[in-house]
């Protein structure tokens, strides 16, 4: 069964590849079958009603199965910014480095013990006939005083967790704990009861 997936983040996509091609799904993306999907307003307040505004519409305009997800990280001491908003968190869409230059900012001065933050991924499945699956995966940690690696993306070189930032961590290693994993081992799981 094919599936589209509402990104044209390769890496994402390699990564839904990679765990749903055992449940028979193959993923793929608009511009893979030479369509297009107009951009959406992700006007929703959690990442949930984000990950679902995206698989609605994608669904809807390629009429088959549709994959959306919305991610982020909620930092305690900033009563869960940058949450929605972790991606243009210092204005611009998706500048990592400014994006942590003012994580950094905000937390100048305040101790490891109230550094606590975890990253939310939320996946949407919806389908032509109405179903629809959402699930949520999270991965808590602690932001660091600095940089830390070059792994990953986002904010990963600030997110320590089990003694070592994200930014120090294999893919491989970082999947089994990730908020995108354990939310893509939970969407295995539904969809297997589903389809
Ligand atoms: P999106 O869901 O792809 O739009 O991601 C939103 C933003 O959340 C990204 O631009 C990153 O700033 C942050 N983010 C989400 N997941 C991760 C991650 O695994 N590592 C680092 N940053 C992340």
């Amino acid at each position: 069964m094919d599936f589209i997936l509402a990104t044209n983040n390769m890496k994402k996509l390699a990564e839904m590849q990679r765990i749903l091609s055992p449940l028979g799904i193959n993923v793929v993306t608009a511009k893979m079958l030479g369509k297009e999907i107009p951009d959406v307003e992700e006007n929703g307040t959690t990442f949930e009603e984000n990950a679902r505004i995206k698989a609605v519409s994608a669904c809807e305009v390629m009429n088959m199965p549709a994959i959306a997800d919305d991610s982020g990280l909620c930092v305690d001491y900033l009563d869960g910014a940058p949450g929605i908003y972790s991606a243009r968190f210092s204005g611009g869409h998706g500048n990592d480095e400014q994006n942590n230059d003012l994580l950094l900012e905000k937390l100048s001065g305040v101790p490891m013990e109230e550094r606590t933050a975890y990253y939310v991924c939320a996946i949407c499945c919806v389908f032509p006939d109405g179903r629809e699956i959402t699930v949520r995966g999270e991965c808590h940690g602690n932001i660091g005083f600095e940089r830390d690696g070059n792994e990953g993306f986002g904010y990963d070189p600030l997110f320590i967790i089990n003694g070592k930032a994200f930014g120090r961590y294999s893919a491989e290693e970082k999947d089994k704990i990730s908020h995108r994993g354990n939310a893509l081992r939970l969407l295995t799981k539904e969809l297997e009861k589903t389809i």
